[in-house]
């Protein structure tokens, strides 16, 4: 194998291709490999990602990121990693477009959103027409006014529930799978606000023109927009497969400069415990690509692009070419 890359970045959303992009600039020698799946690629149109205005779609921003990671040389792979194993000074890891060896990890993989009972081919259609939503703070403002339901119950579903009453009074939360699991008084809040309880299970999401359709046990109810509140996936196996400290529910935990709680293992994004947005996304990119920028100047201590020393006093290498070149101790 050849020599170890300085970062492995595994995900080619949003947080990683920021990373990749300040990586690059900083002279790293890197390699993206992504799975394709990336949730900014679902969003039809972002309209409060800053920057574009009249929003642009997820899929144009994603690719304009590559682009601009591509003017200074990143290549993003294709492939889903499975495996990945710590040696001494570097990881191995494991996937189905290759094998990569790195100093560094960043993992910048997302999550992947529970989807409600649905045919795939509907799924597709229904987000592509926002009729099926998976985030209120990114596009409660387009449902202003609208028939809105929420699929879920408990803490998740009531949050959900209440926070889109803001943008509309015909706000239903319905329970997927059942009766509904809320507490007297998150029943009592959800009666003051004016949010229909419906208790499940639901049949499969049907659309029918400009809406979707949920058939309950009470009957057939039709709403503009559907969120589900059914929770995620994390995709933070490979950090805790090498032990990585997480939340209960599988998310990430950092420090201030994205560190995991592994030695070389950087983490940035939704796979972190935090906002999961587009913005937040890079901003944990470009601190976590600018972190293990100075974890590995500490390490090696010349300068990439010159293969001059840097000032390190504590580094034996440059200790040995001060005393060679400049007689200094
Ligand atoms: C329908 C929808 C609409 C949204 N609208 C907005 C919006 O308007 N504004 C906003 O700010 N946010 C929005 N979001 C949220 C936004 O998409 C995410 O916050 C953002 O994409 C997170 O970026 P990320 O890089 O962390 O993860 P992702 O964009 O999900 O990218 C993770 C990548 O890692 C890859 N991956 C995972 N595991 C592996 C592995 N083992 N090996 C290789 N690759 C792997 C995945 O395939 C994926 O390509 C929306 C989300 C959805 C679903």
């Amino acid at each position: 194998m050849d020599k170890p890359l300085d970062c492995l970045v595994i995900g080619a959303g949003p947080a990683g291709l920021t990373a990749a992009i300040y990586l690059a600039r900083f002279y790293r020698s890197i390699m993206v490999v992504d799975a394709g799946h990336s949730r900014a690629a679902m969003i039809p149109r972002t309209h409060n990602h800053a920057g574009y205005p009249g929003g642009i779609p997820g899929s144009e921003l994603l690719q304009r990121m590559r682009d601009q990671a591509a003017e200074f040389g990143v290549q993003v792979c294709s492939g889903l990693i499975d495996n990945l194993e710590r040696q001494s000074n570097h990881f191995i890891a494991y996937g189905d477009g290759g094998e990569w060896s790195a100093r560094t990890i960043l993992l910048a993989t997302g999550v992947v959103n529970n989807r409600p009972r649905i045919a795939p081919e509907t799924h597709a259609v229904a987000v592509e027409r926002g009729l099926l939503r998976y985030c209120p703070i990114c596009d409660g403002y387009e449902v202003t006014d609208r028939r809105i339901a929420v699929l879920g119950t408990r803490t998740h579903g009531f949050n959900e529930a209440t926070f889109l009453r803001m943008y509309s009074r015909t706000v239903t939360l319905i329970a997927s799978d059942g009766a509904h699991d809320l507490s007297n008084e998150e029943r009592d809040q959800l009666n003051l606000a004016g949010i229909e309880i419906l208790d499940g299970p639901c049949e499969p999401l049907r659309m029918k023109d400009r809406t979707m359709i949920i058939t309950t046990p009470s009957g057939e109810r039709m709403f503009d927009s559907v969120y589900p509140a059914l929770g995620s996936v994390i995709r933070s196996e490979l950090a805790l497969a090498l032990g990585a400290e997480a939340t209960a529910d599988g998310c990430l935990i950092i420090d201030e400069h994205q560190r995991t709680s592994v030695e070389g293992v950087y983490a940035a994004g939704d796979v972190v415990k935090g906002l999961d947005q587009i913005s937040h996304a890079m901003g944990q990119g470009g601190v976590a690509a600018t972190t293990i920028r100075n974890d590995l100047a500490k390490v090696s201590c010349y300068d990439k692009r010159y293969d001059t020393p840097r000032f390190n006093p504590l580094c034996p290498r440059l200790r040995t070419y001060r005393i060679r070149f400049h007689g200094k101790r």
